[in-house]
């Protein structure tokens, strides 16, 4: 794991995006914070930590201590969103609110001053490899909109799903300031070149 995570380091990655699921706010099961603490110890990039767990509010702090520099959860799960923005700023990390594919942008629009992140997932989460969802489009320009007219400078439109080098130059056009790949550059015979070749589309 780590090879990988120098490997992308070197290419000129700026962030690592961790996705971490359990089982139950979607069907799979993936790594927890003891991964998200091995990650950490292979690099100093930013981690960006996407819960896709049902009690997100339970968890931040095993995260923060794991060394997560962002934490986003899903507006989806059952806590109070605003409880958990709290209890993730009261460790001065980022906190970012992630909308699966069918969640309108407008639901998170009362608690986005308060975001570091906001993640538009463009496949269902829980699933690597699934094809970009073009619906995700309108809602990045939304979340854009949203940014500027509220001159939140201090706020990421993110990005994650079904990226590849056919689609990210629309993607990142439509309003995407972060942009997750995985199956699209750890799929590929050269991983860094992949990278390198998706910067240079997004980079338009
Ligand atoms: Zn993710």
């Amino acid at each position: 794991m780590c090879d990988q995570i120098k490997l992308v380091e070197q290419a000129g990655a700026e962030l690592i995006h961790v996705d971490v699921m359990d089982g139950h706010f979607v069907p799979n099961i993936s790594i927890g914070p003891p991964v998200v603490r091995s990650i950490r110890k292979c690099t100093d990039l930013f981690l960006d930590v996407h819960l896709m767990i049902e009690h997100p509010l339970d968890y931040v702090e095993a995260f923060v201590k794991a060394g997560a520099n962002n934490i986003t959860f899903h507006i989806e799960a059952a806590d109070a969103a605003g409880a958990v923005i709290d209890k993730i700023k009261s460790h001065s990390i980022g906190a970012g609110i992630s909308i699966k594919p069918d969640t309108p942008v407008a639901v998170i629009e009362e608690y986005i001053n308060r975001l570091d992140m906001l993640l538009i997932m463009s496949v269902e989460p829980g699933f690597g490899g699934q094809s970009f969802m073009r619906g995700a489009l309108d809602k990045l320009t939304r979340a854009q909109q949203l940014k500027q007219s509220g001159q939140l400078t201090g706020l990421n439109i993110e990005v994650d799903g079904g990226v590849d080098v056919d689609n990210i130059k629309e993607i990142s056009r439509a309003g995407a300031e972060v942009i997750v790949a995985g199956s699209e550059i750890f799929g590929a015979p050269d991983p860094a070149q992949r990278f390198k070749e998706l910067q240079n589309l997004a980079n338009f």
